[in-house]
């Protein structure tokens, strides 16, 4: 038998090939090239027949569309879960969008003062705002909540002692632990009680010349129940003042605005975690807050301005883009009623289920006037990315329950990447974490993925 693999184009060949030429016109020469020499190894692993010019440049297309996609690129999310850490949480306000869009396309006053014409401070930014939203006499923002959390211990308690309650000594998610980023700071975490209950006298008997300070790490993503018991932050407060010491409250959430008219309770504001009496709240600003990726931290003045001198403060100083979509966020929060319509977030979170029913009706019908077969069904969605860890929120969902494997799998590898779930058989595309303004899209999804 005639050996096939001797017949391959040469890769210069097949660069003089008419479709090929035509993906060097609009693709850089090495992609391309790069794109070919992989089409032919891997014709020449497979042996068999020759692939014909169209087989060619159809592989050699694909290969190019690899190489060209970004790595980072667009999702909807169709899980229900709506801060979703995998999915890169909170989507930004478009005024956080546009901010960001008109600092980057020019210089900006980052570090200048434009009243005075000298050097200013990038820690100046955001500051005015988040005092008035939560009454803080301080503010600082860094790169996220972690970080916050490791300057706060390495500023006040770099070789000395922290008491932190067992039952806080939580994971994070991504296999990240609070008690680890903790024991970086260089502070020396002292345990205190046990996972179920914690009492005032085990941080009083605790106390030592050496301890200073007093975490209290907000239970984010769990919950404990049956007989338990912690010490409120503002018991903390009463105890620590005995002793001189500032509580630090890693609070993670970050919410601006209660949410309990909407049926989320349980979680603090950042307002309500301060008056409960702690010198520093911590907070990411990409979780309720619904900005951009940031760890704000809330409180003391004097305790700030330590923070602010500290050299890990300049290690994990936030950049111009980070600020300008905070600072545009928080700025919708001045008017609560805009926050709750604006931040996507909050919109997705507090949207009624008549709504979210209307929705998934128009997008059944889109579907079914193009032959696929869907249904809207009632779904449990969540808030996902450590807040209101036990909250159902009632939800609607898009139903496709034929060919059910493969369309999730090309929603998935489509693009815009769909990501849906699968229960009992069934495709489920909750909309309660698809923004409004992507149902179009999500239809032309769907229908290409069944194509
Ligand atoms: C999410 C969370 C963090 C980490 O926040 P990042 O901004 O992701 O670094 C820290 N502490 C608590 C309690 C959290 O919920």
């Amino acid at each position: 038998m005639k050996d096939q693999r001797r017949d391959l184009p040469s890769v210069n060949t097949l660069l003089e090939t008419s479709g090929v030429k035509w993906l060097l016109d609009q693709h850089p020469r090495r992609i391309v090239v790069d794109a070919v020499r992989s089409a032919v190894e891997a014709a020449r692993t497979a042996g068999g027949a020759q692939p014909t010019d169209e087989q060619w440049v159809e592989t050699i297309a694909s290969a190019v569309r690899d190489a060209t996609r970004p790595s980072l690129r667009r999702v909807i999310n169709a899980t229900g879960v709506v801060l979703h850490t995998n999915l890169g949480r909170a989507p930004l306000a478009d005024a956080a969008i546009r901010a960001i869009g008109h600092v980057a396309e020019g210089y900006s006053n980052l570090e200048y003062d434009i009243e005075t014409g000298h050097r200013g401070s990038r820690y100046s930014h955001c500051v005015g705002l988040l005092r008035q939203l939560t009454d803080a006499e301080d503010a600082l923002v860094v790169n996220n909540c972690a970080a916050a959390l490791v300057l706060t211990l390495n500023a006040l308690a770099q070789k000395k002692e922290v008491l932190v309650s067992r039952g806080e000594l939580v994971e994070i998610g991504g296999s990240f632990r609070i008690p680890d980023i903790m024991a970086r700071s260089g502070a020396k975490l002292v345990e205190v009680g046990t996972t179920n209950r914690t009492h005032d006298d085990d941080y009083r008997r605790a106390i030592t010349p050496k301890t200073a300070a007093i975490v209290k790490v907000h239970r984010s993503n769990f919950t404990i129940e049956g007989f338990t018991a912690e010490v409120s932050v503002d018991r903390l407060a009463f105890i620590a003042a005995e002793h001189g010491l500032p509580v630090i409250y890693d609070l993670g959430s970050g919410l601006l605005l209660p949410l309990d008219d909407y049926g989320l309770s349980g979680e603090p504001t950042a307002s309500a975690a301060l008056a409960s009496g702690a010198t520093l709240v911590l907070m990411s600003g990409d979780k309720l807050l619904g900005g951009p990726q940031a760890g704000i931290i809330l409180g003391s003045a004097a305790v700030v301005a330590k923070l602010r001198k500290n050299p890990f403060a300049r290690a994990m100083r936030v950049d111009k883009l980070t600020l300008s979509a905070l600072e545009a966020t928080l700025r919708l929060y001045l008017e609560p009623g805009r926050a709750l319509k604006e931040v996507p977030i909050l919109a997705m979170l507090t949207e009624s289920v008549e709504q979210l029913e209307s929705r998934a009706r128009s997008v059944v019908s889109s579907l079914r006037s193009s032959n696929i077969d869907a249904e809207v069904a009632p779904s449990t969605a969540s808030v996902g990315g450590g807040a209101f860890p036990t909250a159902d929120i009632p939800s609607r969902a898009v139903v496709l329950s034929k060919d059910v494997e493969r369309t999730e799998e090309r929603l998935r590898r489509g693009e815009p990447a769909v990501i849906g779930r699968i229960a009992d058989g069934k495709l489920l595309l909750d909309l309660r974490s698809v923004l409004p303004r992507e149902d179009g899209v999500l239809v032309q999804a769907i229908v290409k993925a069944r194509s």
